[in-house]
């Protein structure tokens, strides 16, 4: 092959790249995603059907799809990136993988504190105090401060402060106590402990109703999974535990969601922006939050779940997800410092 045929060869063969691409952009959504609900096929049929978008769907751990799509640069082939947690979507975003996404629709439906310019929540999640009915006052445990607090000593179990949930609420924390505030009720925290962080949310719930600790912090979709279980075991732990929504009379309980937004090179943008419109529709956000026991961000939305019925209504925190989403590295520091493993 000479140098002329050859690079005669190379951009036929590039042109013919760009034509698939083009064909493809009405017909294909590739969307990575970090959720596995079974509730969630419904929602990526239900899209196929109302626009003829077919969905590819990869799916992984957060951390794992983060990393491939840091590895894949400008040749990946996602159009989304969908998650939990506000700190993992803003590490995306710090990392520069989203694109910009102005949608008037986006805009009516998502409240003001719930996106970003590049991401949007569509479900959220409380950080709730759980406690033992038998062994704790529900007034010694109705803010996050109170779990500092002396009269706790040697009765508070909870996962590992490195963990997404935890570093959020610290950061939730940052901006109402100030970073020394946040320390000091780290500190508290570490010297209250029954026992050195191990395990989830659920453990730590478990723990409280068998006695081996007194109070944890949960997010409420476990309580609801527990809530709905039908396992003997299970309703047991239910009788043994109570729930408060934590700082009623101050800023609102620590909220998280789960969110997603559109890829900087993503192929089909048009599909991706379409998609994202359509998780805030009524049917969409029912579904979306359903599947993991979560309340939707559309308040015109109607979710039929006796579980979240029955944990009632509470004032969240208005905090918005970004400055949320900004702080976490300061609060690792902070959990780092107080011995929060
Ligand atoms: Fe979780």
């Amino acid at each position: 092959m000479t140098f002329r045929s050859g690079l005669r060869y190379i951009l036929a063969a590039i042109a013919a790249l760009g034509a698939g691409a083009a064909s493809a952009e009405e017909n294909v959504l590739n969307l990575y995603s970090a959720r596995h609900y079974q509730t969630d096929e419904a929602l990526y049929a239900d899209f196929t059907k109302a626009t003829g978008i077919r969905i590819n769907r990869i799916e992984g751990k957060e951390d794992e799809l983060l990393e491939r799509l840091r590895n894949e640069g400008s040749n990946s082939p996602a159009d989304l990136f969908i998650t939990v947690d506000a700190a993992r979507l803003a590490k995306a975003d710090e990392l520069g993988l989203f694109a910009p996404v102005k949608s008037k629709l986006l805009e009516q439906r998502v409240p003001a504190n719930l996106h970003t310019g590049t991401w949007y929540a569509f479900s959220t999640r409380a950080r709730v105090i759980v406690y033992n009915r038998a062994e704790i006052q529900p007034a010694l445990v109705q803010r996050y401060e109170d779990l500092a607090a002396p009269a706790l000593k040697g009765k508070v179990c909870v996962r590992s402060g490195g963990y997404p949930y935890n570093l959020s609420l610290g950061s939730a924390l940052i901006s109402h106590l100030g970073e020394a505030g946040t320390e000091e009720w780290a500190r508290g925290l570490v010297a209250n402990f029954a026992r050195s962080p191990k395990g989830g949310d659920t453990d730590q719930i478990k723990a409280v109703a068998a006695g081996e600790c007194q109070v944890t912090l949960s997010n409420t979709y476990y309580i609801a999974r527990i809530m709905r279980s039908d396992k003997p075991e299970d309703r047991k732990v239910m009788e043994r535990v109570g729930v408060v929504w934590p700082n009623q009379k101050s800023f609102g309980t620590h909220i998280n969601v789960s969110g997603g937004g559109m890829l900087k090179t993503a192929p089909h943008p048009q599909a991706a922006v379409k998609f994202l419109e359509y998780l805030a529709s009524d049917e969409a956000q029912a579904h979306f939050a359903n599947g993991n026991n979560e309340w939707p961000v559309v308040k015109s939305a109607v979710v039929a779940n006796p579980a979240l019925e029955a944990l009632g209504s509470f004032k969240a925190d208005s905090l918005n997800v970004g400055t949320l989403a900004k702080n976490t590295a300061q609060a690792q520091k902070i959990f780092d410092r107080a011995g929060w493993r």
